[in-house]
């Protein structure tokens, strides 16, 4: 949200950490010393042990400290001269897992300012901060390489392979070349098949190997990159200058308009200067066309962290970034939290992207989190987006912000003009209108690749029986079964219920089940059926499946041959595909009725990133938007201005509603098995928060059932606080959060605290 600012800088000391540390301590505990820990609970608390008076207590340490009849792992926080506790209700740790912190003293503030400002348990965000491979006990990863050697350099020995083994000879003189040694990698460049080379030769005691610090590696000495147009060469300048110090930029570009590049120019120079630098993109950014690109640019000098690694790959990427050894993390939402020492840059594409934000667990947002850790540090940190969210908008009217507009694509044409078809009363065929065939047709023909965006998967959105009208609806989810026809199965979005398909209505028996409604699986096989000569590539979370079949799909695009392709939110950002000549925005209809205050700034988003992927090649765009309301006001609006209209009358709407980023939103929600249960618990908390001597100008909301109430099982309610008055709303919080803490907790009700939320 806006946030960051007001609040960083206001916080003052005496905020929530008071409620962390409980109450007053008082006993002296001499033999031993004492410490705080933070354990992963979601308690609003920290925990105290002894520690064997011979240990230096070091911040961010694993201990195994006993908890109730077990044991858990405790992370040190901070030496304490006393304890609240009486001293003989004191236990010591169990054991010391890690001689020197894992989590450095920057991560931990960073840690206490989450939890604080987020008002999250301290315990759970600081083991968040790990990667999961260092949750619990086990420890670092050895971070040795093999390398291989002559056992002698005795050049007549290697002299007389030469005729007999001329690979091994071959192998045997690269190493002559490298007394150093060759790891793994650099053999493979010698002999591809090297294995087998190197045994023989160890067999023939020729050659030994060792455990070598691993490489960092270097960076590539020669690479080809576009010269920056004009525009791109004024914005660079102006950054250049303000790279020093705590700011935040935001790169507003069109898409296409050569921000990636931008952000490529300032991590070469970050890294001139032996700094690192964390460049964040949302999860499906990551696809080998962003990371093919920096590889090009850096060799070896990054790593990449997303959830389609091993907790082990990911905590080697983390271990690596860490020790220095690369320079760059490419990653997702959760890489913000790696440590280096020498980070001089935070860069978030895609700034405005909905998975920046973490809606379980841990909630907070990794945008409004790097910016804090940016400050933290005193370095720079660079937002880009072609849609920027209006938080980021307004911060920059605020002048909080510095603000760059890139309006050309570098490429020949600009980002094509949105056009309305107006489905009307004609007929579709699987949801599509004669006007979107005959253009597809005509793009297809000219070679160029179409794109179609349906923001549902699955194949069909409602099953029914038309006699009775029955409908297909989860038993644990207030939702309706989604058919997926591949599979056979009609499926749970939401909770991941799954159910064959009946054959006849298990309602009436009615011997005949339709189903209405068109989704990504339906689209493929129709379109499949009506252009076999074009492969149709299909990209959503089910055709996702491996990320092996993913970069196939992509691979094709980058072929630049015709072809159709068909996606969800998944294809919505960051793809550079130049072939792509038309893309057509199937279902823009749903979003425009949404209840969430959001959706019209979600959905103009969609839509411009969308549309914004074709035309980046040498041949023009076309985009097009299907709908049934051609006169809404919002699509009236996209036809007429460009993104960065429609966000300032976005911003205006909300100005004059007194949403935010004009006010603030602080949500809490609740669930339990019977509805009354979780309305009680806010009802309770609503109480406290109202006792509170400073509740003045806040609005509350609920406590009412959420909008999809039954979710896996339990129903859901929620509590909002909207406040204009920021201070007084966290001051409100300030007062009553200790006491809605101590509220009887009971394992029938979950509670959760949400600030900045997203909904209403
Ligand atoms: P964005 O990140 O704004 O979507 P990219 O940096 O991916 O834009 O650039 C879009 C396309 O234009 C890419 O194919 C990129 O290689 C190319 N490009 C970017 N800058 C230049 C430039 N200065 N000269 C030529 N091509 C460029
Ligand atoms: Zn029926
Ligand atoms: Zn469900």
């Amino acid at each position: 949200m806006v946030s960051v600012f007001a609040p960083v800088f206001r916080l003052s000391r005496p905020g929530i950490s008071s409620m962390i540390q409980l109450s007053a301590r008082v006993h002296r505990v001499p033999q031993s010393r004492l410490a705080t820990f933070a354990i992963a609970l979601p308690l609003y608390r920290v925990f105290d042990y002894a520690v064997d008076g011979a240990d230096e207590l070091k911040p961010g340490a694993r201990y195994r400290v006993p908890f109730a009849n077990g044991a858990r792992i405790g992370i040190l926080l901070e030496p304490v001269e006393s304890s609240s506790l009486d001293p003989s209700r004191i236990k010591a740790v169990l054991e010391k897992l890690d001689d020197g912190p894992v989590i450095d003293a920057h991560m931990l503030e960073l840690s206490r300012w989450l939890a604080e400002y987020y008002l999250q348990p301290l315990g759970e965000v600081v083991f968040q901060c790990l990667p999961g491979y260092l949750r619990g006990a086990r420890a670092h990863q050895p971070t040795r390489v093999k390398r291989y050697f002559l056992v002698d350099p005795d050049t007549e020995r290697i002299d007389a392979l030469e005729k007999r083994s001329p690979r091994q000879f071959e192998l045997c003189r690269a190493l002559l070349q490298n007394p150093a040694g060759l790891t793994a990698a650099g053999l493979k460049q010698v002999n591809p098949n090297w294995h087998g080379v190197v045994r023989a030769l160890m067999e023939r005691q020729l050659v030994r190997w060792d455990w070598l610090q691993a490489d960092t590696p270097e960076l590539p000495r020669r690479t080809d990159r576009p010269t920056p147009s004009t525009e791109q060469a004024g914005i660079l300048n102006e950054l250049e200058s303000r790279m020093e110090g705590f700011a935040v930029h935001l790169l507003d570009g069109i898409t296409g308009s050569g921000k990636t590049e931008i952000y490529l120019r300032l991590i070469e120079q970050k890294l001139a200067l032996g700094r690192q630098v964390i460049y964040l993109v949302p999860e499906i950014g990551l696809t080998n066309q962003l990371v093919e690109r920096v590889e090009r640019r850096f060799g070896a000098c990054f790593v990449t962290s997303h959830s389609g690694l091993t907790e082990l790959q990911r905590y080697r990427a983390w271990d690596r970034f860490r020790r220095g050894e690369v320079s760059i993390l490419l990653g997702t939402r959760s890489s913000l939290f790696s440590q280096a020492d020498r980070l001089g840059l935070i860069i978030i594409d895609e700034e405005h992207d909905h998975s920046y934000r973490q809606e379980d667990g841990v909630r907070y947002h990794a945008r409004d989190v790097a910016i804090k850790r940016a400050q933290m540090l005193d370095i720079p940190i660079l937002l880009g987006s072609a849609t920027p969210s209006l938080e980021s908008i307004n911060n920059c009217a605020r002048d909080t912000y510095y603000r760059y507009c890139l309006d050309q694509r570098p490429t020949r044409f600009p980002p094509p003009a949105m056009q309305l078809v107006d489905t009307g009363d004609s007929k579709l065929t699987f949801g599509i209108s004669a006007r979107i065939f005959a253009a597809i047709d005509i793009h297809l023909e000219r070679h160029g690749q179409v794109l179609l965006y349906l923001n549902r998967r699955g194949f069909a959105p409602v099953v029914m029986c038309h006699e009775c009208a029955w409908q297909a609806l989860c038993p644990q989810c207030d939702a309706r079964l989604t058919l997926h026809q591949s599979v056979q199965s009609l499926q749970c979005h939401h909770c991941g219920y799954c159910s064959g398909v009946p054959r006849c209505c298990p309602q009436c028996g009615h011997d005949e089940v339709r189903h209405y409604g068109i989704g990504t699986e339906q689209l493929e096989h129709g379109l499949a059926a009506r252009y076999p000569q074009f492969p149709v590539l299909r990209i959503d979370r089910d055709a996702a499946g491996s990320r092996e079949a993913l970069r196939s799909r992509f691979e094709q695009l980058q072929s630049g041959d015709p072809c159709i392709l068909i996606g969800t939110q998944m294809i919505a950002k960051g793809h550079d595909y130049p072939a792509i000549t038309l893309s057509v925005i199937l279902d823009a209809d749903q979003a425009l009725f949404s209840a969430s205050y959001r959706a019209s700034e979600r959905l103009a988003q969609t839509l411009f990133q969308v549309s914004g992927r074709a035309g980046r090649g040498d041949r023009e765009g076309e985009s097009l938007v299907q709908t049934r309301f051609p006169s809404h006001p919002l699509l009236q609006a996209l036809m007429r201005d460009d993104y960065r209209g429609i966000a300032e009358r976005l911003l205006q709407e909300r100005r004059d509603l007194g949403f935010p980023p004009f006010a603030r939103v602080v949500m809490f929600r609740a669930d339990a098995l019977e509805l009354d249960l979780a309305l009680q618990k806010l009802e309770q908390i609503k109480t406290l928060l109202q006792a509170a001597e400073r509740f003045t100008g806040i609005s509350c909301i609920g406590p009412m059932p959420a909008l999809m109430t039954r979710r896996i099982g339990r129903y859901r309610a929620q509590l909002c606080l909207l406040s204009a008055d920021y201070q007084a709303l966290r001051a409100v919080l300030h007062d009553a959060m200790p006491q809605i803490q101590e509220l009887p907790s009971g394992s029938r009700v979950n509670w959760t605290i949400d600030v900045d939320a997203h909904d209403l």
